[in-house]
C-alpha cells in the first residue's frame, strides 16, 4: 500500500493514541463538513459501508463516488457487479471479494487492513450492504476491535418499496427473505402477526404468488403492494389485498427480477356500537349534531352519514 504523511497520520489514528500516548477523542471518520469538495479531502481510514444503486446507475450519491475513488480497496459481492457501476464513473479502485462464501477466510485480512490504517469500503451488488446481504459479522469485528467504520447511505430496495406501496409508513418491520420453506414461512407470518406496523420482506419471483398466499391466509387479507423492478425501466408497484396480489401472480405467472412485498398494519378493531355512542355523547357535550359526528368519523374512520343519523338520536333522546 501507499505510505504517505497522511497514511502515517491516519494510522495512527487507528491505533487509538497520539504521539504522546493520548487517545483520540473520536475514531470515526468525519462527517461531511463545510469546505472543500470531498474529493479533494484526504479520506480518513476505516471502513466504509457504502449503498450503491438497485437497479438504475443514476442513483449513486456523489459522497458513495467520492469514497469508492478514494478508498484503497473495495470489498464487494460480484467484482463484475461492481465494475460496472465503477466503470460508468471512472473509477480504477482494486476490487477484492467478501459474500458469504469466503466471509470466514477475507474478514481478518480486511480486519488486518484496517489496523494498517487502510481505507476499505464494503458494498454489494444493490442497495445497502447489510441489508439482506453480506456485511454484519465485518461490521461487528471492527466494532469490537474500536476500528473506524462510516456509512455512505443510499438506496435500499426495502425502503423504496415502503414509500412507494401507499401503506402506512410511521412504523414498519423489515424481515429480510420470507423463509422459502412453507411451514417456517407461516411460522414466521404467526409470529409477526399482531405487529402493528407494515412489513416489508423480500421475496424472489418463483415463491411470490405462494409466499402472498400465505400472507392472506395468516395475516388476514390486508391491504398490501408488489414491487418490482425498483428504479428501473419496467418499475411496477401492484396494490391491493393480499389475496387478490396473489390470485394475480398465480394466474400471470412468476414475474421478472425479484420483488419486496409490503404488508399493511392490522385493521384496528371496528369500535361497538355502545362506544360509538358514548364517543358521539362526549362530542355532543360541546359540539353541534353534525360536528360531532364529522369529530367522531374522523377518529373511527365509520361514515359521516351514519354518524350523523346517530348523532341526532342521541340528542332527540335528551330533549
Ligand atoms: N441490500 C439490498 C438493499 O438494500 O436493497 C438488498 C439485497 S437482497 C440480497 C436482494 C433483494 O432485494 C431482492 O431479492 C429483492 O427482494 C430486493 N431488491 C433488490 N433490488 C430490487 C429492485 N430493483 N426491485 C425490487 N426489489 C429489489
Amino acid at each position: 500500500m501507499r505510505r504517505t504523511g497522511r497514511d502515517t497520520r491516519a494510522a495512527r489514528a487507528t491505533s487509538g493514541a497520539t504521539k504522546d500516548g493520548r487517545r483520540e477523542p473520536s475514531r470515526r471518520p468525519p462527517a461531511s463538513k463545510p469546505g472543500p469538495p470531498a474529493a479533494e479531502q484526504a479520506l480518513a481510514p476505516g471502513l466504509y459501508l457504502v449503498a450503491t444503486p438497485i437497479g438504475n446507475l443514476g442513483d449513486v450519491t456523489l459522497r458513495a463516488l467520492d469514497v469508492l475513488r478514494g478508498v484503497d480497496r473495495i470489498f464487494c459481492e460480484d467484482t463484475r457487479v461492481t465494475a460496472r457501476l465503477l466503470a460508468r464513473y471512472g473509477i480504477v479502485t482494486r476490487l477484492g471479494i467478501y459474500h458469504d462464501h469466503n466471509a470466514e477466510e477475507a474478514r481478518p485480512a480486511i480486519l488486518a487492513a484496517l489496523r494498517r490504517g487502510e481505507r476499505v469500503a464494503l458494498v454489494s451488488d444493490a442497495g445497502t450492504p447489510l441489508v439482506s446481504d453480506p456485511g454484519f459479522k465485518l461490521v461487528r469485528a471492527a466494532i469490537a476491535e474500536g476500528l473506524p467504520v462510516t456509512a455512505a447511505p443510499g438506496p435500499s430496495a426495502a425502503l423504496t418499496a415502503l414509500i412507494l406501496s401507499g401503506l402506512p409508513s410511521d412504523a414498519f418491520f423489515f424481515a429480510g427473505f420470507l423463509p422459502p420453506r412453507e411451514m417456517a414461512r407461516r411460522r414466521a407470518l404467526e409470529r409477526w402477526k399482531t405487529l402493528d406496523a407494515t412489513i416489508v420482506v423480500f421475496e424472489g419471483a418463483s415463491r411470490l404468488a405462494d409466499s402472498l398466499a400465505d400472507m392472506a391466509d395468516v395475516l388476514g387479507d390486508r391491504s398490501a403492494a408488489v414491487a418490482r423492478e425498483l428504479t428501473k425501466l419496467h418499475e411496477e408497484i401492484r396494490r391491493g389485498p393480499l389475496a387478490e396480489l396473489a390470485r394475480h401472480y398465480r394466474e400471470a405467472g412468476p414475474p421478472r427480477g425479484e420483488a419486496v412485498i409490503v404488508v399493511g398494519p392490522p385493521e384496528a378493531s371496528q369500535p361497538s356500537d355502545a362506544e360509538i355512542d358514548g364517543r358521539l355523547r362526549a362530542a355532543l357535550a360541546e359540539l353541534g349534531v353534525r360536528d360531532a359526528a364529522a369529530k367522531i368519523a374522523v377518529e373511527t374512520g365509520l361514515g359521516r352519514s351514519e354518524l350523523y343519523r346517530r348523532a341526532l338520536a342521541i340528542r332527540g333522546e335528551k330533549e
